[in-house]
């Protein structure tokens, strides 16, 4: 699915917003179109509980109630994957992290060690109507997390991957009350990272309850904008 884009310019970007804001299904777009490594705590967590590793086995009773995993671990987790995308030389994507204010200032130290830094943060705001309706209907690939809805996006071929063929299923958290408790979890923990990052210069404020092309295309005109103003 990914096709690398030629333009090496480095350009790290991060993806906010509660569950259900479309996270998922923008971070396919901007792979495909900027060439992005995706860095999805989420997709990381769910894969290590599926290899039942120790940590698998640690996050999945947090990961089921809707909470978060603690920081020191999701910290430990996520930095070499950064290092080595930046010291690579590409671009970054961080999907489901940063979700506390410990978590960004680990990553804002992260990469200036790495003499890198951040050139844009995406807030995607949805109303909490459209993400429970988004939640309760969506489905994911459990090889590649490529991400469906029952009614707007249903795989083409019963519960197959389009792009992988993998197996398409229902999240475990994606329950009438899991959804609830993440979105609590939201509120109190990652909220406040938006207020953290409002005089950056980094934050872009996108109206994500419209149709993912919509918002494909304007996450797109201000990351073609920072790219031409010399940001990134
Ligand atoms: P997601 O797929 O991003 O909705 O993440 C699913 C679950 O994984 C969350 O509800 C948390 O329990 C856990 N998780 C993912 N990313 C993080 C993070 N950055 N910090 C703590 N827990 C996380």
């Amino acid at each position: 699915m990914s096709q690398a884009h030629n333009d090496p310019t480095p350009m790290n970007i991060l993806l906010l917003g509660p569950p259900g804001s479309g996270k998922g299904t923008q971070a396919e777009r901007l792979i495909e179109k900027y060439g992005f490594t995706h860095l999805a705590t989420g997709d990381m967590l769910r894969a290590e509980v599926r290899e039942d590793t120790e940590l698998g086995r640690m996050a999945h009773e947090i990961m089921a109630q809707g909470k978060l995993v603690h920081d020191e671990i999701i910290n430990q987790m996520i930095r070499n994957h950064i290092a080595r995308v930046v010291q690579a030389g590409g671009r970054a994507m961080l999907d489901g992290y940063p979700r506390t204010l410990g978590q960004l200032e680990f990553l804002l130290n992260c990469m200036s060690d790495l003499g890198s830094e951040l050139h844009a943060v995406f807030f995607l705001d949805v109303s909490r109507e459209t993400l429970l309706e988004r939640m309760l209907g969506r489905m994911i690939c459990r090889n590649c997390g490529a991400v469906y809805h029952q009614r707007n996006k249903p795989p083409r071929n019963d519960m197959t991957c389009d792009i992988c063929q993998g197996d398409v299923e229902r999240r475990v958290d994606d329950t009438k009350e899991k959804i609830e408790q993440r979105l609590i979890t939201y509120s109190e923990q990652t909220e406040p990272i938006l207020g953290a990052l409002e005089s950056s210069g980094l934050l872009y404020r996108i109206q994500a309850d419209r149709d993912a092309p919509e918002v494909f295309a304007e996450i797109c005109r201000e990351l073609d904008r920072i790219a031409v103003a010399g940001k990134a």
